[in-house]
């Protein structure tokens, strides 16, 4: 691989080190701004607990941001001339071999920051419930997997280079690669979950009955709905709506069944239902994977362009690393289309469940995962998927 010009160089180092100051000021912010909160009617120390417990979070988001940096210099610096000199990637095999000694160095080179943000927040926050011999296992079987991914999906997807021209070959690449996705999000909750987790049916019962009768009048006819075994990892009660197509499902984590009673389960299952119902997965990945396609049928053009030559392969591990850390102006449109639909799955939740049941199951469950209160404006702007507590609660409150 021939290295970048220094001007286009230039223009890549001042990019991401503007994404970089700029999270840096953001988790500040967050920082300052939850030292300032002040404790509402809980005790002192759970007050203190929950602000911490944000400032630490904080200070990981930045982290995060810091490694994404890193790892585009390991890489762009030299790292990938060197595996491509190792490899040579310039058939289908040899591209695949390479993809696959590239995944499993990059996850080598994610795992510091995965093994700190569970040292010095989850562990810590005593909200992790594996020891260090656990979260071992899970870091080995998931990063094997995560490796056993990305080869199937580079076997799957590199074949168009060398039977077509580049112009045509990275826009089908890219909607092969999509297509690889879509069958993830298939084989997720089908083939992968069950690997680390145990799913069980909700038992017969009166709780049973009460959330078919709320689906039955909500129109929603989702035949799955899960339990997880999530307090084997983690103390934190959640819930989650995900697959396509046939593998669709509602997967409610036994610690949400332990904490809430009935009537706050059957509100937290309806704001799920509403993001099933209102298609928001559909929405989103669909806007995703629009500008990955537009960026992956543009920018090795571009980089060609600025004089970077490099077998197909090998560009498009540097895209890998390349485009989130690129992407960083895009991260408050995402964040702003998540809150909407956080919104939009409350109301579909308001109308179909008792709202007072939801506000009070949001409550309990904010307490619960030690999530504060309210957030910075712009850290919010940025970083907040879900709106910031009270900002969803007052907005709840509308509709009883
Ligand atoms: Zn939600």
């Amino acid at each position: 691989m021939s290295g970048l010009p220094w001007t286009v160089a230039i223009v890549l180092a001042v990019w991401l080190l503007a994404g970089l100051v700029l999270e840096a000021v953001l988790a500040w912010r967050q920082w300052r701004h939850l030292a300032r909160v002040e404790p509402g009617r809980e005790p002192a120390a759970t007050h203190c607990r929950r602000i911490r417990y944000g400032q630490r979070r904080a200070l990981f988001q930045w982290l995060a941001s810091a490694e994404t940096v890193l790892r585009v210099a390991v890489w762009l610096g030299g790292g990938l001339s060197l595996l491509a000199r190792a490899v040579t990637p310039d058939g289908w095999l040899s591209g695949v071999v390479f993809v696959a000694l590239f995944a499993a160095v990059d996850q080598l080179l994610g795992q510091p920051l995965r093994w700190g943000r569970w040292w010095a927040v989850e562990r810590a926050f005593g909200t992790s419930r594996l020891d260090a011999a656990g979260m071992a296992r899970d870091r080995l079987a998931s990063g094997g997997l995560a490796v056993l991914l990305a080869t199937l999906a580079a076997a799957w997807a590199l074949w168009p280079f060398g039977l077509m021209p580049a112009a045509v070959a990275w826009p089908l690449c890219g909607l092969l690669a999509i297509a690889a996705a879509l069958a993830y999000f298939w084989a997720r909750p089908n083939l992968i979950a069950p690997l680390f987790n145990r799913f069980t049916s909700l038992p017969a019962g009166a709780l049973r009955q009460r959330l078919a009768a709320m689906m039955d009048r909500s129109g929603a006819h989702l035949s799955d709905v899960r339990i997880m075994d999530g307090s084997r990892r983690s103390t934190l009660a959640n819930a989650y709506f995900a697959g396509v197509g046939r593998s669709k499902r509602i997967v409610l984590l036994d610690t949400l069944m332990e904490q809430l009673p009935p009537a706050e389960i059957e509100a937290v299952l309806a704001h799920e239902l509403g993001h099933f119902r209102c298609g928001h997965l559909q929405r989103y990945y669909g806007l995703l994977f629009g500008l990955i396609l537009a960026a992956v049928s543009l920018l090795p053009a571009l980089l060609s362009a600025a004089g970077m030559e490099a077998a197909p392969v090998v560009m498009a591990a540097a895209l890998f690393v390349l485009l989130p850390a690129l992407a960083w102006p895009l991260r408050p449109l995402l964040s702003a289309l998540k809150r909407r639909y956080e919104y939009e799955a409350d109301a579909f939740a308001a109308r179909h469940a008792e709202p007072a049941a939801l506000v009070s199951a949001l409550r309990r469950l904010l307490a619960h995962n030690l999530n504060a209160p309210t957030m910075d404006r712009w850290y919010a702007a940025f970083h907040a998927t879900h709106p910031p507590g009270d900002e969803r609660l007052s907005r709840l409150r509308c509709y009883m």
